[in-house]
């Protein structure tokens, strides 16, 4: 059997499932909210052309109006200052489909909301379950998911920022600069923590990872579906032509 046959009966037969990654897009997604002095981005929003009425009697559809940032999403290497000019619609395909690592803090983060993932975290991980996969994607299960029901939770600001949690600077250096991986993807409304305004550099995850020509996933939900290992993700944003990102579905085979 071919390999692709062996995967279609693979699906076929249940012993291979799809798990949907993907948060729900609606007007109710949280979205980032940055100081007021800054640009903003857009909630999702749905606009009725017509519903088997009297503008259209036979077919329901709707223009619709997003920020490329919102809900879960997929940060090409052109939306930070430091990446490269590759935009959402020049990611090579090869590079939406690959191997999950799957690294679980959902305990230290119901401790502390600010919790920050070390290199020594995933050196930890990869002395469990070998080293993280060459073009593969970092998932980062959190937990945080649970909060997108609520923007006030979602984003968990007081008057001193936002505290949801993410990378170290050091650990998001490493994850650019020494790890094969080309993608990290978290449950979080953004890549970086809610601290990362103050790091240095600021947003580390977005100023490195794009520095490095990589990518970013946002907004994942369901990671406690997927095994540390073996899971193959496949992210598919819109090929939005000069898009810095854009809404993305994101599905994982599980074995
Ligand atoms: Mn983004």
């Amino acid at each position: 059997m071919s390999d692709l046959a062996a995967f279609a009966a693979g699906l076929a037969a249940g012993s291979i499932r799809v798990v949907d990654l993907t948060s729900p897009l609606s007007s109710e997604t949280p979205i980032l909210q940055l100081p007021e002095e800054f640009g903003q981005t857009e909630r999702f929003q749905l606009h009725e052309i017509s519903r088997y009425d009297d503008r259209g009697p036979a077919w329901y559809w709707n223009n619709f109006t997003t920020g490329e940032h919102t809900g879960t999403h997929f940060d090409a290497p052109v939306h930070w200052v430091t990446g490269t000019d590759e935009d959402v619609a020049s990611v090579p395909p090869e590079r939406l489909v690959g191997p999950a690592a799957v690294i679980d803090c959902v305990d230290r983060v119901a401790d502390d909301p600010d919790f920050l993932l070390e290199v020594d975290d995933i050196r930890a991980w990869e002395s469990d379950h070998g080293a993280l996969p060459e073009g593969g994607w970092l998932l980062v299960r959190s937990g945080w998911h649970a909060h997108a029901g609520s923007q006030e939770e979602f984003l968990n600001a007081d008057e001193d920022g936002s505290h949801t949690p993410g990378l170290s600077p050091e650990c998001a250096r490493w994850l650019a600069e020494e790890s094969p991986v080309i993608g990290l993807g978290v449950e979080t409304v953004g890549t970086d923590a809610g601290a990362a305004p103050t790091f240095d550099p600021m947003f580390p995850c977005h100023s490195l990872m794009h520095g490095a020509g990589k990518y970013g996933l946002t907004q994942l939900r369901n990671l406690d579906q997927l095994p540390p290992v073996g899971a193959v993700l496949v992210a598919s944003p819109l090929k939005i032509v000069g898009g810095s990102g854009s809404p993305v579905r994101v599905l994982a085979f599980v074995e």
